[in-house]
């Protein structure tokens, strides 16, 4: 049984790739998650959708279910991780329903299937395959539509008691009474202000009070806020040419990263500390910037990690799971038994 199944469960793509031991993925075919989500409308919708995606798979590679040794899936949470089940997915058209996912797969194929949230899985395939292979302790922090962690401490993965020992996105940045509310409900969090989603609620928020003047001057004016992915994508390519609105806002963005970024130093006293997430990939030079703002809140005699973008890219989660399959992370093991 030498190859496995990788999922990734994400707010935009469902992807199933064909992975082989040694962490190689062969093939990947995906799916829009909407799409999926809208064809079948119920509680076994994104199963189904990952069902027709494996059997894709598995046909046009000519690999039989008799040589695959498990299912690895990184997703979207929030994840009842013990039953495998996404529990109303908030970034999901239907996002009131609770998606059974890990019963419906060993019922259909008969193989042990393991699903964690997405960014914990991609700390598990930096470690296995990735940028953390020589390292014990780990922190993958992801910037994309949200801000997501994945930890690893003395080589353990580390889950809580529910699973969700990994949510650094909603650490308070902002404590004012008139902070930006983050989706999930809580104030001031780091997301509401530095994620995909947040960059443009913060820069509305700075173009209606201190930066009016330089907003005033500015050509993304032009984009409006509305469209969130639309202005992240602009922010930063305005911010490259120099644009001076796009530099304060992004110099309170560095500033609000290195709160959030010391705050997972102290916390997990990491060597390493992987970047990942489709914001930082694209902005490399940009996303590392908040380092010069570190020694602000970093205590001294506390040692500042390495910080590396994700090596693994887009590929982190996919690869991921395939280390679920086959170096299963002993803390998941001892967490869906007890
Ligand atoms: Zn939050």
């Amino acid at each position: 049984m030498s190859y496995c199944i990788c999922v990734d469960i994400g707010a935009t793509r469902l992807r199933v790739g064909l992975g082989t031991k040694s962490g190689d993925i062969l093939d990947v075919v995906e799916r829009s998650t909407r799409d999926v989500v809208l064809q079948w409308r119920d509680e076994y919708s994104i199963a189904r959708g990952i069902e027709d995606l494996i059997r894709n798979v598995l046909s046009r590679n000519n690999v039989d279910l008799d040589n695959i040794a498990g299912i690895g899936i990184g997703s979207i949470g929030p994840l009842d991780v013990k039953r495998g089940i996404i529990v109303h997915p908030p970034n999901l058209p239907l996002s009131d329903i609770d998606y059974i996912v890990k019963e419906y797969l060993e019922d259909k194929f008969g193989k042990k299937v393991i699903m964690l949230n997405d960014c914990v899985t991609a700390v598990w395939g930096e470690k296995w395959y990735g940028a953390g292979k020589e390292c014990s302790n780990i922190v993958y922090v992801t910037f994309s539509t949200g801000i997501g962690g994945g930890v690893i401490v003395n080589d353990t993965l580390l889950l809580g008691a529910d699973g969700n020992a990994h949510e650094i996105g909603h650490v308070t940045v902002d404590p004012r009474p008139d902070a930006l509310r983050c989706g999930c409900g809580g104030l001031g969090h780091w997301e509401a202000y530095c994620s995909g989603i947040g960059i443009p609620r913060f820069s509305k928020m700075l173009a209606e009070t201190e930066l009016r003047k330089l907003y005033e001057k500015s050509p993304i004016r032009e984009i409006g806020f509305e469209n969130y992915d639309l202005f992240t994508r602009k922010f930063f390519e305005y911010l490259k040419q120099g644009d001076e609105f796009c530099r304060a806002v992004f110099d309170k963005i560095c500033l609000f990263n290195a709160i959030g970024i010391s705050t997972v130093i102290h916390y997990y006293n990491p060597e390493l500390i992987i970047i990942g997430g489709s914001i930082a990939i694209n902005n490399r030079d940009e996303i590392l910037q908040f380092r010069k703002y570190l020694n602000m809140f970093v205590m001294k005699g506390i040692r500042i990690p390495i910080f590396e973008i994700s090596p693994l890219g887009d590929y982190a989660i996919l690869k991921g799971a395939i280390a679920l399959v086959f170096n299963t992370p002993p803390t998941y093991v001892k967490f869906v038994r007890e």
